[in-house]
């Protein structure tokens, strides 16, 4: 089986699942890359409950695969002067794209019903994502 076949299956079943949503909020994320908005619905499908964790997982998986991007910044940063607010602002400079974007939490919780209070909840291993929340705390702070 070849790799675009395999992902023209994901494709499909993730589009089906979208068709079969009451809410359809994920068809702009699916169709144009657009950051989908919470769902509002007060007892979530299921289908679009597992859209939000394939989302979700995509973005964990995401950044686990840009793990040397964030290393690299990170060993910048380290031979950075910290005195030099000129040096730290263009470290800052560099990375703003990714970083002022970059929201990463360690536990993915994914409301199953708002009214009953019902979350799904995943525990990331905070070890296996240390460059990028090492990376994530320099950038805040800094
Ligand atoms: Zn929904």
């Amino acid at each position: 089986m070849n790799k675009n076949y395999k992902k023209s299956i994901i494709q499909d079943d993730l589009r089906e699942a979208i068709n079969k949503t009451p809410c359809k909020k994920w068809g702009k994320w699916f169709n144009d890359a657009e950051e989908p908005y919470p769902c509002v619905c007060s007892v979530r499908d299921e289908y679009c409950i597992e859209l939000e964790l394939y989302h979700e997982l995509q973005k964990v998986i995401n950044l686990y695969n840009q793990e040397a991007y964030f290393k690299q910044a990170l060993e910048e940063f380290e031979l950075i002067d910290k005195q030099s607010s000129t040096a730290l602002l263009s470290w800052i400079k560099r990375y703003q794209g990714i970083g002022s974007k970059l929201f990463f939490n360690t536990t993915i919780t994914i409301s199953r019903s708002s009214e009953k209070n019902d979350k799904l909840i995943i525990q990331l291993n905070p070890d296996e994502f240390s460059t990028v929340i090492q990376f994530q705390e320099i950038f805040t702070t800094v």
